[in-house]
């Protein structure tokens, strides 16, 4: 009778009956659990000396102080690391919200209306209110020489015989609502046509009548935040080439030409000196159900990649293996002698990557830094100053501060002489670009037109350009209009 009573009060549409049935309940702690909610099995798990029911059963206050001081060591502390960073910041919110007193397992409907609230505040804060900083709008922008690449009458998909120059030396962002046209200007027709023209690849290019002006340029690339590498057997000396030199440097050393060791003795992708318990991976990989992938060391190599033998070669006291956990800025020391390497370490540090270890595993990297990465591996390259950039929502998922550092690099490009096109929706990319291409008025059919074109101060004045009316806002007002009123 219980159970069908139960039954009828869930399933009942009417507020009135489902009250009526409520007078014959009451709440009590479940008597396999006694109010603990967790099997047996599971509060077997204990971090610190606490299951997880314990873990939660406390005041926030006490919780923070229980995770702020747990101590973890080797392989647990590496893997829980980004979970206690999570867990701590997130405390601290609560925290600061004047929480400290709630309980954590508190069911959510025995809260207060401001205690609901406050915690509903705590978990949107997040990161995203800490010490927010200015990206200025740059005093003068490059104006067009008259160079430009132009496209001729451009319809795929919504475009609408669209003609549109992309004036050479600039810093361009190509912009618009959702679905007004970018990509299938940029990435579907601009791009391929120039690879074609240039590189002889074989893409489809979106319909069109010309491409004007590729002639101006030799060189296309597209630079997204894709990985570097997906095995951790690519970090950013491989992919920048550095440790091609750096390996050629340490089979010159006494001890390794005493043995005939040469450069490849130095590699851990081929046999000979790499660790063959983990073929030189140094890393074992460990899944994690909602954070990526965690990658633990080797036992046998203690993550050093290479066997003892490669080891006792040394420079400065430090071996290959020690040298691949030298952050860039570490190295740039140990190598200031080194003309060629410091160049190419040079160009790491110049991206905003100083901090990062030069062996780091490439699936480790952030999209940001991946992208800094081969951006990195551009500036290392001679310029030849005609090359064509092209970046898509560069800053999809970037902080405040690597926003600015990507900023500064495609500045660079440019002020070498390139062309660098960003399809970018943040305003702060936008108003220091040169030159804007904004597509719509809308996404879809409404959209394929080009609505504005000029300096961000030209489209803030436009009429009937979004992105111009959201430019309007952030750039200081013309001086003579302030005047007149
Ligand atoms: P944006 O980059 O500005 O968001 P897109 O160029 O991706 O806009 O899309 C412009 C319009 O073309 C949209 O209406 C979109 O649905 C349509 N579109 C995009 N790609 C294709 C495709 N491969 N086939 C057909 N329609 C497409
Ligand atoms: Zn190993």
């Amino acid at each position: 009778a219980v159970n069908s009573m139960m039954r009828r009060m869930r399933e009942t549409q009417s507020e009135d009956m489902r009250q009526y049935y409520q007078k014959f309940l009451s709440t009590r702690p479940c008597s396999a659990c006694e109010g603990q909610r967790i099997r047996p099995e599971a509060l077997g798990v204990k971090v610190g000396g606490k299951s997880i029911a314990e873990a939660t059963a406390t005041s926030v206050a006490e919780s923070y102080a229980f995770f702020e001081s747990l101590k973890l060591k080797g392989n647990e502390a590496r893997i829980a690391e980004e979970l206690l960073k999570e867990i701590r910041s997130r405390l601290r919110f609560l925290l600061n919200v004047g929480l400290a007193y709630l309980t954590l397992e508190r069911p959510a409907p025995s809260l207060s209306g401001g205690e609901a609230q406050r915690i509903r505040l705590a978990s949107q804060i997040g990161s995203d209110l800490v010490g927010k900083l200015e990206i200025a709008v740059p005093p003068r922008r490059r104006k067009p020489d008259g160079r430009a690449i132009r496209v001729v009458e451009a319809d795929a998909n919504n475009l609408k015989r669209t003609s549109v120059d992309f004036p050479l030396g600039l810093l361009i962002c190509v912009t618009g609502v959702s679905g007004a046209g970018k990509s299938t200007l940029v990435n579907q027709t601009l791009y391929p046509a120039a690879a074609r023209a240039l590189h002889g690849s074989d893409r489809s290019v979106g319909s069109h009548v010309a491409i004007e002006g590729l002639s101006e340029i030799d060189k296309v690339i597209d630079i997204d935040q894709s990985p570097i590498g997906r095995t951790p057997r690519s970090n950013p000396a491989t992919y920048t080439k550095v440790f091609d030199l750096i390996r050629h440097f340490f089979a010159m050393l006494p001890e390794a030409r005493m043995h005939g060791y040469t450069p490849g003795r130095f590699s851990f992708n081929v046999k000979g000196g790499r660790c063959e318990a983990c073929e030189g991976d140094g890393v074992k990989r460990v899944e994690m159900h909602f954070l990526p992938d965690v990658y633990v060391p080797c036992e046998v190599c203690q993550g050093r990649r290479f066997n003892e033998a490669t080891l006792q070669v040394l420079y400065n006291n430090l071996s290959i293996a020690y040298v691949l956990d030298l952050t860039v800025e570490e190295a740039l020391k140990l190598f200031k002698n080194h003309p060629q390497i410091r160049r190419g370490l040079d160009t790491l540090a110049d991206v905003g990557l100083g901090y990062i270890a030069l062996g780091q595993p490439s699936p480790t990297l952030s999209g940001g830094e991946a992208q800094r990465v081969k951006l990195s591996r551009e500036l290392s390259k001679r310029s030849t100053g005609r090359t064509l950039y092209i970046l898509d929502e560069p800053t999809t998922g970037l902080h405040f501060d690597d926003i600015k550092k990507l900023l500064m690099v495609l500045d660079r490009l440019v002020a070498g002489g390139n062309t660098v096109v960003v399809i970018e929706h943040n305003l702060d990319v936008i108003k220091t670009a040169d030159y804007i291409i904004d597509l719509g008025p809308e996404g879809g059919d409404a959209g394929g037109e080009i609505v504005a074109t000029g300096t961000p101060e030209q489209v803030a004045a436009k009429r009937g350009s979004y992105t111009g009316s959201f430019l309007a806002e952030l750039l200081p007002r013309p001086v003579k209009r302030r005047a007149a009123r």
